[in-house]
C-alpha cells in the first residue's frame, strides 16, 4: 500500500472505530461484533506502525473509547485508567511472556493469571476507610461521578473492616450484571416493548448511568475488583494487594492464579476457556499481568495500555444454522418484529431455535434470505443474534424475505416513522394481539399487580368480557364464574386483588396505560413532574421535553396518547372505578422554593442528584434545559456554556450554590459528606 492509499484508509478506519466505540461506550447499543472492532483496530495500529507520520494523539490507537455523559459531574482520576492490550491469538501471549523475560532480564518474576470480566471499568476510592467516590473509566483522563449509584450495588462496602488500610486508596474493578439479572431485566424490557440490552455488559454499563440511584438498585449490579494503582499502596506484589483488600472486606476476584511461566499462563487460559460457562456472570477473556510491582514499573505504559499486562480474548461462541421461515410478531404496542425459525443448533450449552432479526432494515442490510446457512453468536449474548450470512452455501431457491405491508393479525395496513426502525400496527384499539397485550400489561406485576395470567386474559377477551382495562372493573363474580375452570375462591381473589389495585399510586397507574415509550422510570418521572393526569393531558410537547430524561419521541408519544378523544374517556371510566391518577401529597420539608423551576449546571460541593433532592424537597422543581419558564439557573463550578448563554439571553437570573443554600431554611443540610476535587 502507498502512501497516499494508507492516508485514506487510515481515515476510514479512524472513522468506523469512533462511530462504534460511541455506540459501545456511550449508547450501549452496538452494531458491530467485538471480534471484527478488535479486527479493524488491528489493521490501523499496523498501519499506524507502517506510515508512524499519519498516526496522531487523537486515534482510537492513542486513546481510550470514552464513555463520559453530560449529566454527570466529572472528576480527574488520580492515575489514568487506561485499556488492555489484546489478543485472539496465544501466539501472541507467547510473545508477550518472551518480550517481558527480555526486557526484564534475568530476574525471577511471576505471573497472575485473572478473569477478564466483561462489564464496565469503575474506580472506587476509598478515604478514612469509607467509600468516598466512584468514578467511570469515561476518557481515561477524567470519569463521570456515579458515586451515588455505586452506593446502591449490594456487594460494595461503605465502611472497610479489618485494619491496615491505607488513609486514602484507589481501587479499580468492574461492574457487572450478573446472567440472572441480566435475564430479568431484558424479560422487564421486552414486556414493556423497551430495545433489550444485547449482553450483560451493555446492561451494566448503562445501568451505572441511570439518574436514580433507586432504579440501579433495583438492576441487581455486582462489583469485583482487580487492581490498586501501585501508587496507592505499599506491597511488594499485585497479589498481596489484592489479599490485603480483600481483608478489608473489599469484593476482590477470587479465581487468581499465580503461575511461574507461559505453560501456566496457557494452562489457566484451557481450563477458564471450558470452564467459564458455568460462571454467573459474563467473562470475554482471561488478563495476564507481572505480578511484582517493581516490575510492573520498570516495564511502564504505552499511550493506552500498561505493557506488564495482556489480555487474551474467548471469541464469542458462533454456530452455522439453516433459517426455515420468518414469523412476524406483533407486539403490545403494535411493533412488529421478525423472527427467524432456524435448524436447531446447540450453542453455548443450550439448543437455540429462534433469533430475533431486528427490523426490516437488519435483513435487508445482511441480504438475509429464508434457505441461508447463517452464523448465530450467543457469547455475553443471552439473547441469539444473527451476524453473518455465509453466501458460498446460498441455495438456488433461498428467498429474498418481504416484509409485510398489512397486520399479521389484524390485517390493518402497517406504519412507520421516519425515525423509526420498526414498522408499527396502527390500530391500536382494535388488533386482537395489542390489546391482549395491552390487557396483560395493565395487570403485571409492576403496574396494577392484579393476579391473572395471560391465559385467563386471553379467555376474557375471547369471551367479550373485556376490551379495556376499565372493563376489569366491571366485573363481578357471576360473569367471573363463567371462565372456565372458575369457582367461588378463584372469582373472590381475582375481585380481592382488584380491589387492592386501586391503592396502586398514580405512577404505576400512568405506566399501566401502556402509552408508548412510557416504561416505569419514564412514567415516574411523568407522575413527579405533573402531579396529576389532567395536569398531564394538558401538557404541551415543549414543556413534556423539559422532564428529565425525556426527550421528542418520547414526549410526543405522550402527547399523541391524550390526544385520542377514547383515551380520555378511558381514563375517565378508570376514575370512576377509583383509581389514583394524581400524586398524593408528600408534606415537604418546606414550601421555600414553591412555584420556582430551576436548572442547575456544573459541579458542587455534593453531587447534582443531592442538589436536586433539595430543590424537590423545598417545594421547587428541577428541570433539565433553561427556557423562558425557568427562575434561576444553579451554576456551580464549570457550568455548562450553552447554559450560561440561554440564561443571559433570556434574562433568567443565575445563582450560586451559596445564594441557594440561604434560600431555603438552615437545617437541612446536603446528605452526603463534603467532596473536593482530586487532583492528578
Ligand atoms: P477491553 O475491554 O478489551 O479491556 C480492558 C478492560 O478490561 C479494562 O478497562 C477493564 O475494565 C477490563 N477488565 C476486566 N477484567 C479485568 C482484570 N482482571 N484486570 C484488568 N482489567 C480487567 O478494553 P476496553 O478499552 O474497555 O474496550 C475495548 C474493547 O471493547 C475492544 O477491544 C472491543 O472488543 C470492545 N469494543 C467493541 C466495540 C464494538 O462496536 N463492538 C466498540 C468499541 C469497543
Amino acid at each position: 500500500m502507498d502512501r497516499e492509499q494508507a492516508e485514506k484508509r487510515v481515515s476510514e478506519l479512524r472513522e468506523i472505530l469512533w462511530v462504534n466505540s460511541r455506540r459501545y461506550y456511550v449508547e450501549n447499543a452496538p452494531t458491530m461484533s467485538d471480534f471484527d472492532y478488535d479486527h479493524l483496530m488491528r489493521e490501523l495500529e499496523d498501519l499506524d506502525d507502517e506510515f508512524p507520520d499519519l498516526r496522531t494523539p487523537d486515534s482510537p490507537t492513542q486513546k481510550v473509547g470514552s464513555d463520559l455523559d453530560k449529566g454527570f459531574a466529572q472528576y480527574p482520576h488520580r492515575y489514568p485508567m487506561l485499556s488492555l492490550g489484546n489478543t485472539y491469538n496465544i501466539g501472541e501471549i507467547e510473545d508477550f511472556a518472551r518480550r517481558a523475560v527480555k526486557e526484564l532480564g534475568e530476574v525471577a518474576f511471576s505471573y497472575s493469571c485473572e478473569l477478564k470480566f466483561d462489564g464496565t471499568a469503575i474506580c472506587l476510592t476509598y478515604r478514612a476507610g469509607k467509600l468516598f467516590r466512584a468514578l467511570t473509566r469515561g476518557d481515561g483522563v477524567v470519569g463521570d461521578d456515579v458515586t451515588a449509584n455505586v452506593r446502591m450495588i449490594g456487594n460494595v462496602p461503605l465502611s472497610l473492616k479489618g485494619e491496615g488500610w491505607p488513609e486514602e486508596f484507589e481501587i479499580r474493578g468492574e461492574i457487572l450484571m450478573p446472567y440472572e439479572s441480566f435475564e430479568r431485566l431484558n424479560k422487564e424490557r421486552l414486556e414493556n416493548e423497551d430495545q433489550p440490552f444485547a449482553n450483560p455488559r451493555n446492561a451494566a454499563s448503562g445501568s451505572l448511568k441511570l439518574q436514580d440511584p433507586k432504579e440501579v438498585a433495583k438492576r441487581g449490579l455486582m462489583c469485583t475488583l482487580y487492581h490498586i494503582p501501585a501508587q496507592s499502596v505499599s506491597f511488594a506484589t499485585h497479589s498481596e494487594a489484592l489479599d490485603a483488600a480483600a481483608s478489608w472486606g473489599l469484593p476482590v476476584s477470587g479465581e487468581r492464579r499465580i503461575v511461574k511461566d507461559i505453560e501456566g499462563i496457557e494452562e489457566y487460559i484451557s481450563h477458564w476457556d471450558r470452564q467459564r460457562r458455568y460462571l454467573p456472570y459474563a467473562t470475554d477473556g482471561i488478563v495476564i499481568k507481572i505480578n511484582e510491582l517493581d516490575y510492573q514499573n520498570a516495564l511502564g505504559y504505552t499511550a493506552k495500555s500498561p505493557r506488564w499486562a495482556v489480555a487474551f480474548k474467548f471469541q464469542a461462541e458462533e454456530a452455522l444454522s439453516r433459517l426455515l421461515s420468518i414469523d412476524y410478531q406483533v407486539g403490545r404496542t403494535g411493533a412488529v418484529t421478525p423472527v427467524a425459525n432456524l435448524s436447531p443448533v446447540q450453542l453455548a450449552g443450550t439448543v437455540v431455535k429462534r433469533a430475533t432479526l431486528n427490523n426490516e432494515d437488519f435483513i435487508s442490510q445482511m441480504d438475509i434470505r429464508v434457505g441461508d446457512w447463517v452464523k448465530v453468536i450467543k457469547g455475553g449474548e443471552i439473547i441469539p443474534k444473527i451476524i453473518d450470512v455465509d453466501l458460498s452455501r446460498r441455495p438456488g431457491d433461498s428467498v429474498r424475505p418481504v416484509f409485510p405491508e398489512y397486520c399479521p393479525d389484524c390485517g390493518a395496513r402497517l406504519v412507520k416513522d421516519e425515525d423509526e426502525a420498526r414498522w408499527f400496527c396502527p390500530n391500536i384499539d382494535g388488533c386482537p394481539t395489542q390489546i391482549k397485550g395491552k390487557l396483560v400489561h395493565f395487570l403485571s406485576r409492576k403496574a396494577m399487580n392484579v393476579i391473572a395470567g395471560d391465559a385467563t386474559v386471553e379467555q376474557m377477551y375471547n369471551l367479550g368480557l373485556v376490551r379495556t382495562p376499565a372493563d376489569f372493573y366491571s366485573l363481578d363474580k357471576r360473569k367471573l364464574m363463567t371462565l372456565e375452570g372458575w369457582k367461588d375462591r378463584s372469582a373472590e381473589r381475582f375481585l380481592d386483588s382488584l380491589a387492592a389495585s386501586r391503592e396502586v399510586p398514580f405512577e404505576r397507574v400512568l405506566f399501566a396505560l401502556g402509552i408508548r415509550h412510557v416504561g416505569e422510570t419514564t412514567a415516574k418521572e411523568l407522575a413527579r413532574s405533573y402531579g396529576s393526569v389532567e395536569a398531564l393531558a394538558a401538557a404541551s410537547v415543549e414543556s413534556l421535553v423539559e422532564v428529565r430524561d425525556i426527550g421528542d419521541v418520547i414526549a410526543r408519544s405522550v402527547h399523541d396518547y391524550f390526544d385520542e378523544p377514547g383515551h380520555l374517556a378511558e381514563i375517565e371510566r378508570l376514575r370512576a372505578a377509583g383509581l389514583r391518577l394524581s400524586v398524593e401529597e408528600k408534606a415537604s420539608a418546606s414550601v421555600a422554593l414553591a412555584g420556582k423551576t430551576i436548572v442547575i449546571s456544573g459541579n458542587f460541593s455534593v453531587s447534582r442528584d443531592e442538589m436536586k433532592r433539595l430543590i424537590e424537597t423545598h417545594g421547587g422543581k428541577n428541570s433539565s434545559s433553561v427556557s423562558g419558564k425557568t427562575d434561576f439557573l444553579l451554576a456551580g463550578s464549570k457550568p455548562g456554556p450553552e447554559k450560561i448563554r440561554k440564561a443571559g439571553e433570556l434574562g433568567v437570573r443565575i445563582i450560586g450554590e451559596e445564594e441557594f443554600m440561604n434560600m431555603i431554611p438552615s437545617g437541612e443540610s446536603p446528605r452526603e459528606e463534603p467532596v473536593e476535587p482530586t487532583l492528578f
